[in-house]
């Protein structure tokens, strides 16, 4: 079974790619699986080495956005791809459109080695 920091690798982490393409988004929310049963309407994906993500779990700590749990934000701003649903996509045609961003990323950690687990914002 996969293991929510192995869903937050296949959700989030693309540390080798860049979004170079418009079709960067429609390309790989398929490919990573988040085009099944819906369209998943809006994901991030970091291109950053996976330590420098994992290392945000120690960085620094403030609330997420449900206002309860506790997240954490990058110190450093991390090259990011914004994937956001059109408005007229339709499912099965999940088209998505692709942002570019520089940003400082939002995570909640759990677990032992305590790692990333949910991605909650850019900022
Ligand atoms: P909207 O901008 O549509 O009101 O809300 C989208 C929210 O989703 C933003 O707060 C954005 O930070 C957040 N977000 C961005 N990427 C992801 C992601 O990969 N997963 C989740 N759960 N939220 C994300």
């Amino acid at each position: 079974k996969e293991s929510q920091a192995m869903k937050f690798l296949r959700q989030h982490m693309d540390s080798d790619g860049s979004s170079s393409s418009p079709t960067y988004c429609n390309l790989m929310m398929q490919h990573r699986n988040m085009t099944q049963g819906w369209c998943k309407p809006v994901n991030t994906f970091v291109h950053e080495p996976v330590e420098d993500v994992q290392a945000v779990c120690f960085q620094k700590k403030i609330s997420c956005k449900d206002g309860q749990s506790i997240c954490y934000q990058s110190n450093a701003r991390m090259n990011i791809t914004d994937c956001r649903l059109t408005g007229n996509s339709k499912y099965p045609n999940c088209t998505y459109r692709t942002s570019q961003k520089e940003r400082h990323i939002i995570v909640a950690c759990e677990g032992n080695p305590y790692v990333p687990v949910h991605f909650d914002a850019s900022v």
